[in-house]
């Protein structure tokens, strides 16, 4: 019999993957499915990326390129991240990767000993969870609690998850599954606790520039927080580049030398003319990059209106991300029903609505009373839209 390593037993997954599968399931036996389970973009990549890799194809480039990434992308990064983020980075504060993801795990390995705890939101991306504990630490959960018009950190399950082990904090500001976004009181209060508690903070700011109205402010620009925090940074979700698999890690120079040295040993480098499309995606017009939130606001505005119209149904209208997280603990009530994965099945086979639910986000805490299910409006035009939650309504207000 095959012996799998043991270490295999510690990693997650995504979950939200196999909801895919199943909805791709149900619409092979020819029935209509509406895709509202995965963060994928259903819009073409902006002609300025595509242009300028065809280019950098065309020209040869091809082969290996340095391990950090070319050194136009670092600059071109470093630039707009220091315009946006308003601290001061240069191209060694940048290394290239291949998509965001790669981040976490990279700045696991680098900072974090076996036994070390790290504190990560719940519910939140499910790769936190499967790296850390991968790693040999010891993942501590903290949470979000509903507020008057967003989800706001639980500073009360944070204060009470750090202990003398703490070393490493995760912060998804723009949150995914939430959409939460901090306050700057919120962003001060947690700065004082890595200060004063000696933490390393990864900002994951996939959806940073997922943003339809006001202004994205990243941790970074507390006092202290450039020294001890490595930013993730992906063009997947803001060039529609998510098959594309291009990301960055910023922070400290020490750090991203050593995340540099983990890309020689997993990828060498990313992919070379990828990266030059890139640049021309940033430096170029931005008119194809506008068109696009433009066209996720519709979305969000039209599926928020179609939620909120459902009995037992709730939702915030953030102003980034492409993902609501309803409250249907009424709704769930009135079908008879307190179990997720029930829930899920009953409206995908009624409906044909699929949606990841709280069990997608990590492994639930104890004490979780209402019920929350998610919608990623990245993947689906407005008409689906509007169908598919006007069937959702008449199936649970039937
Ligand atoms: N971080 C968060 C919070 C995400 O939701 C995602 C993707 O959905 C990622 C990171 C990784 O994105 P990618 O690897 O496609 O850049």
């Amino acid at each position: 019999m095959m012996t799998i390593a043991d270490r295999i037993d510690r990693l997650g997954t995504e979950t939200a993957f196999a909801v895919s599968a199943e909805a791709n399931a149900f619409a092979a036996q020819g029935n209509k499915v509406y895709p509202f389970h995965l963060g994928d973009i259903n819009l073409p990549t902006p002609s300025t990326v595509v242009e300028g890799a065809w280019k950098a194809l065309q020209d040869g480039k091809t082969g290996y390129c340095p391990n950090a990434g070319i050194p136009q992308l670092r600059e071109a990064v470093a630039a707009d991240v220091s315009a946006s983020h308003h601290v001061e980075y240069g191209p060694d504060n940048v290394a290239a990767q291949p998509g965001g993801k790669p981040t976490i795990g990279k700045f696991i390995l680098a900072l974090m000993n076996p036994g070390d705890e790290v504190l990560y939101p719940n519910p939140g991306y499910p790769i936190y969870e499967s790296q850390i504990e991968f790693n040999g630490g010891v993942a501590v959960p903290y949470g979000y609690v509903e507020g008057e018009d967003n989800f706001g950190l639980d500073f009360e399950s944070i204060e009470q998850g750090i202990t003398p082990k703490t070393r490493l904090l995760i912060l998804n500001d723009l949150q995914n599954p939430t959409g939460a976004e901090c306050s700057p009181e919120e962003h001060q209060r947690l700065a004082e606790l890595v200060r004063k508690h000696d933490l390393y903070v990864l900002a994951d700011e996939a959806y940073f520039d997922m943003r339809y109205d006001g202004t994205s402010r990243s941790f970074v620009e507390q006092p202290g927080m450039v020294e001890r925090t490595v930013i993730l940074y992906t063009f997947s979700k803001k060039f529609a580049m998510t098959g594309w698999r291009l990301g960055a890690s910023i922070g400290p120079k020490e750090i991203i030398d050593v995340i540099a040295k983990i890309n020689v040993n997993d990828e060498s480098c990313s992919n070379h003319f990828i990266q030059y499309g890139a640049v021309a995606g940033l430096t170029g017009s931005q008119t194809e990059v506008k068109a696009i939130l433009d066209t996720l606001r519709e979305r969000r505005d039209a599926l928020a209106a179609g939620l909120n119209s459902i009995a037992g149904v709730r939702t915030y209208v953030p102003n980034a991300t492409f993902y609501l997280y309803p409250n249907v603990t009424g709704a769930m009530a009135n079908k008879g029903m307190d179990d997720y994965e029930e829930f899920r099945r009953a409206v995908l086979h009624n409906t044909g609505v699929s949606f990841t639910n709280r069990l997608h986000f990590g492994r639930m805490q104890g004490g979780e009373t209402e019920k929350y299910i998610r919608f990623a409006y990245s993947g689906i035009d407005v008409d689906e839209i509007n169908e598919g939650v006007a069937k959702m309504k008449a199936y649970l207000e039937g």
